[in-house]
């Protein structure tokens, strides 16, 4: 069996109780070593064969799960962050579905949630933005049509660029391109959850310059909108006068 584990994105300690437990129990891990903190691993039992994906190709990757499955093992393939974004996990998935070898997926903490709390931030706030997107500019790895960064911004929506911090000169002509207005609030979150954890507030017109200022460039998520710093409506759900299914509201 492997068994796919979301690590969270960083702090060792926001594993899920499900992935820590996962993690223990295995024969063989494979964890995605650019990004998963390694101080996960003190918790793996003795003698377990651990293997490192960034130095890997994918046949390798499965080829290790293979003979582990073969040998009667348990593996754990650590993901950083939670699996189902820009994780790869769906090609290891499906061959192994090919290959009559049973797995099943653990959730985990993304780095956007890390870096929202990092920053206190809520991305949907009433009368700023009720939506979240979740998107990265097109880079060695390409974005389909209709899905620019520059055609996302025309929503003005609380957006989260993941794999882009290396190129904010690209990303900030695009955002104002698409819309959002040179000082809507946007940051810059490093290593979020990680001890060396950084956090640069700009704007999308001082994005890239910020970036540069701060060193950041790689290993960073960029959060853009209003929900970062603009006004905001109280929310409905705890207003004193709004009645909802467990209270109602008084006068
Ligand atoms: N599945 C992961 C994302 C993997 S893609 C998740 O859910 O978080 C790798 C990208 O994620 C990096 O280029 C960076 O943009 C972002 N990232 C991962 N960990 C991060 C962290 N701790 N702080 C900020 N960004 C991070």
């Amino acid at each position: 069996m492997v068994h796919f584990v979301g690590a969270g994105p960083g702090a060792p300690d926001l594993i899920t109780l499900r992935g820590a437990a996962l993690l223990k129990a295995a024969d063989v891990v494979i964890y995605a070593g650019s990004l998963v903190n390694p101080a996960l691993l003190d918790n793996c039992k003795e003698g377990c064969e651990i293997f490192n994906s960034a130095e890997m190709t994918l046949g390798e990757v499965l080829a290790v799960m293979e003979r582990a499955e073969a040998e009667g093992k348990t593996t754990v393939r650590l993901h950083t962050g939670d699996p189902s974004l820009y994780g790869a996990i769906r090609e290891q998935l499906d061959a192994l579905r090919e290959k009559g070898v049973g797995f099943d997926v653990t959730p985990g903490v993304s780095s956007l949630f890390g870096a929202a709390a990092a920053l206190d931030a809520e991305f949907t706030l009433p009368g700023v933005s009720q939506s979240l997107i979740v998107t990265r500019l097109a880079g060695r790895t390409g974005v389909p049509v209709g899905e620019a960064l520059r055609d996302l911004s025309r929503h003005g929506a609380s957006m989260a660029l993941f794999l882009s911090s290396g190129m904010l000169d690209k990303v900030q002509s695009e955002l104002l391109a698409g819309g959002y207005a040179e000082d809507t609030p946007a940051a810059l979150v490093y290593k979020a959850t990680w001890p060396d954890e950084k956090t640069v507030r700009c704007t999308v017109g001082t994005l890239a310059a910020s970036g540069a200022a701060a060193g950041v460039r790689k290993t960073a998520l960029v959060l853009v909108g209003g929900f970062l710093d603009a006004p905001y409506e109280k929310s409905k759900l705890y207003d004193p006068s709004f009645t909802t299914e467990f209270r109602k509201g008084r006068a």
